[in-house]
């Protein structure tokens, strides 16, 4: 047998292990147990790659994504080693002759998504396979505690009966002590051993920004760092929005979120992975297990929901080690909108009652009925009609789904494209001609930005009710113009396909989920409440306060933080005095933005921020409608 640096070698090519995958490693060739937690890029897939090769058999890792196994694979297969993902979307027969392959075909990776774990086909081929040892990706996924619960992730435990004494590992890269806990349980790890690495990061610089205008300082960071970076924002739309802001000011950019098709999103992500684009603005959709070296730069627009995802999408700067940055950027407003869009949109147990109500009467499911039943869905026209907030009720269904009451198809996310082909200009002559879609186009335009460069998703209700018109309007008028080249538009009536899986029985269906519900309510609130303190904690070291939320002890001053190391040096009476006097002259001129000022004058912006604020504060300024400073006294 070859020893594990001689399998590191022969197919990494790598000559040394990084810390703690030797120590994993061998305990796994001793047939043990071990709940591995390392930082993101810390190396943790070739934790069971290279000890999967070691034994006889097959390694079957299940991970929660499909992009994610489609890359391990195709890396292990250039490699000349036989893998294969069984992810959803493949024909039973596939599936089937698939895995008479890796019985018979001496295949050594077998990937599977969790849900695929519930087949029977799946669980009896399993039990004829020589695996030789299971390993548990994004292990958090299966902890009720973790940012990111995944039910499926519960008929994991299950292979302990279907293989009893092949072992486990569980890895990830953010567990708190109590998640470590849950997950070891979970898993049924016996007497697993457990190695942490630090996730100290010593060339990340965790920054929190509290800037007027993001996306002027967004510009001005990227302009500091001109290598690969990372925007995460909230909302779809804003991925499209910041991505044609960055390109307007000459930044290469590409936007990313769930409601792509899958060619799209491979094809964006290959773009960045290669560097043919530099900036990829995503919602949180963008990211899990992507491994790219030389992000220098990840910013949030938004304040996150987690510390536990924050920590996870800040550690995609500086895996090459070179000094990187990730930057909170937050002001005034993002407090009361992270409650409101947040918190207020997560269901309540009346709210989860009400919605299984309607869509029982909206499909006509009689009492005992249901079970196995499929429906084609049109979510918007369900939220109008029983008059439902669409978030709180996308929430639900999210819910109902992950609690296997009911199944929502991959075509849920799926909605109405529009693009326009011509250009503002001509788009306004045929307006002038054809007045009837007049209310329908300028409502497209004021609503979603960027609709002449990129298929932008719209909401056909939404759209209705500001042109004061009908959805069935709305849809013929575009149709129409689609007909007439002006607009591509592109429609998917059934947007979802529902699937029951238990019988209608009201109150008895709902009422086990109630813990359920009142946990990730309970959570939630929690992990916002967490974030909140971390943004407003301007007095410890930040990368102390994130290590010690996982439950690091013994932690150090990084140096590097905002914290540590404010922009520039502190701010000194007599700097103030100086700014004091430019800022003066400039107002004497003329209204000036803080963003003009900051522009031109050769102050850092949170230097000169901090005097307008006192100067506003003693009455010398006004701030004017139009968001700009003047002088009291003129
Ligand atoms: P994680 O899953 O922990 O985020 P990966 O397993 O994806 O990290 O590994 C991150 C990167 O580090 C990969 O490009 C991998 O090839 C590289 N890597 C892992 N182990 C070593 C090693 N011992 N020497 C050099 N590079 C390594
Ligand atoms: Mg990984």
């Amino acid at each position: 047998m070859n020893s594990p640096e001689e399998i590191l070698k022969k197919y990494w090519g790598f000559s040394s292990f990084r810390p703690l995958q030797k120590e994993v490693i061998n305990e796994i060739i001793a047939g043990r147990d071990v709940l591995a937690l390392m930082p993101t890029g810390g190396g943790k897939s070739l934790c069971y790659q290279v000890p999967g090769l070691m034994k006889e058999g097959i390694c079957m890792v299940i991970s929660p994504l499909v992009a994610l196994m489609e890359d391990q694979v195709k890396a292990l297969q250039e490699k000349g080693i036989k893998a294969m993902a069984l992810t959803g979307g493949i024909h039973f027969s596939e599936v089937d002759s698939m895995l008479d392959n890796c019985i018979y075909g001496n295949y050594k990776f077998l990937y599977l998504s969790p849900e695929r774990l519930q087949q029977d086909l799946v669980r009896e081929r399993i039990k004829q396979m020589p695996v030789n040892l299971i390993a548990i990706d994004e292990a958090h996924c299966i902890s009720q505690w973790g940012h990111d619960f995944r039910p499926a992730y519960l008929n994991i435990a299950d292979l302990r009966n279907l293989k009893p004494g092949v072992p486990f590992i569980g890895l990830t890269a953010t567990a708190t002590a109590p998640v470590v806990k849950d997950i070891a349980k979970q898993l049924q790890l016996h007497e697993p051993v457990i190695h942490q690495r630090s996730f100290h990061r010593d060339n990340l610089a965790y920054e929190v920004k509290e800037v007027q205008d993001k996306n002027y300082y967004l510009e001005q960071a990227l302009k500091e760092h001109e290598e690969s970076a990372i925007i995460y924002v909230r909302s779809r739309k804003a991925t499209v929005e910041i991505s044609e802001f960055l390109k307007k000011k000459g930044i290469s950019a590409s936007s990313f979120h769930g409601g792509l098709t899958r060619k799209e999103k491979s094809e964006r992500l290959q773009a960045w992975l290669q560097d043919r684009v530099r900036v990829m603005v995503g919602t949180n959709a963008f990211g899990m297990g992507i491994d790219k070296a030389n992000v220098r730069t990840v910013v949030h627009m938004n304040l996150p929901e987690s510390l536990e995802s924050y920590f996870q999408e800040a550690g995609r700067a500086g895996r090459n080690g070179a000094f990187s940055r990730a930057i909170i950027l937050t002001n005034q407003s993002d407090i009361p909108l992270l409650k409101n869009q947040f918190l207020a949109t997560l269901p309540s147990v009346e709210f989860v009652k009400l919605v299984y109500k309607k869509l029982n009467a909206y499909f006509r499911i009689a009492y005992g009925e249901g079970e196995g039943s499929v429906h084609h869905f049109n979510f918007y026209d369900f939220c109008s009609k029983y008059e439902l907030n669409t978030l709180q009720a996308y929430n639900t269904l999210l819910l109902l789904d992950r609690t296997s009451v009911l199944n929502l198809s991959e075509q849920f996310q799926k909605k109405t494209k529009v693009r326009f082909l011509v250009s503002n200009k001509q788009l306004s002559y045929y307006l002038e001609a054809n007045p009837q879609a007049d209310a329908v186009v300028k409502s497209i335009l004021r609503t979603y930005g960027g609709a002449f460069e990129n298929n932008i998703e719209i909401n056909i209700s939404v759209i209705a009710g500001k042109a004061g018109t009908t959805q069935e309007e709305v849809i013929s008028i575009l149709k129409r113009l689609h007909k007439e080249d002006i607009a591509e538009f592109e429609h998917d009536q059934h947007d979802t396909r529902i699937t029951f899986l238990v019988p209608r029985e009201d109150e008895t269906t709902i009422n086990p989920l109630i813990p359920t519900i009142k946990l990730q309510i309970s959570g939630k609130t929690k992990k916002i409440a967490q974030v909140l303190e971390y943004v407003e904690n301007k007095e410890r070291c930040r990368s102390r306060q994130l290590l010690e939320y996982f439950g690091e002890e013994n932690t150090r001053d990084c140096g590097i933080c905002s914290v540590c190391k404010p922009s520039a040096e502190k701010l000194t009476r007599d700097g103030m005095r100086k700014i004091y006097f430019e800022i003066i002259g400039l107002l004497e001129q003329d209204e000036h933005s803080s963003r003009e000022m900051t522009e031109k004058l050769s102050f850092p912006e949170d230097h000169v921020l901090q005097v307008l604020r006192v100067l506003v504060e003693k009455g010398a300024l006004t701030v004017t409608g139009g968001n700009k400073y003047k002088l009291s006294h003129l």
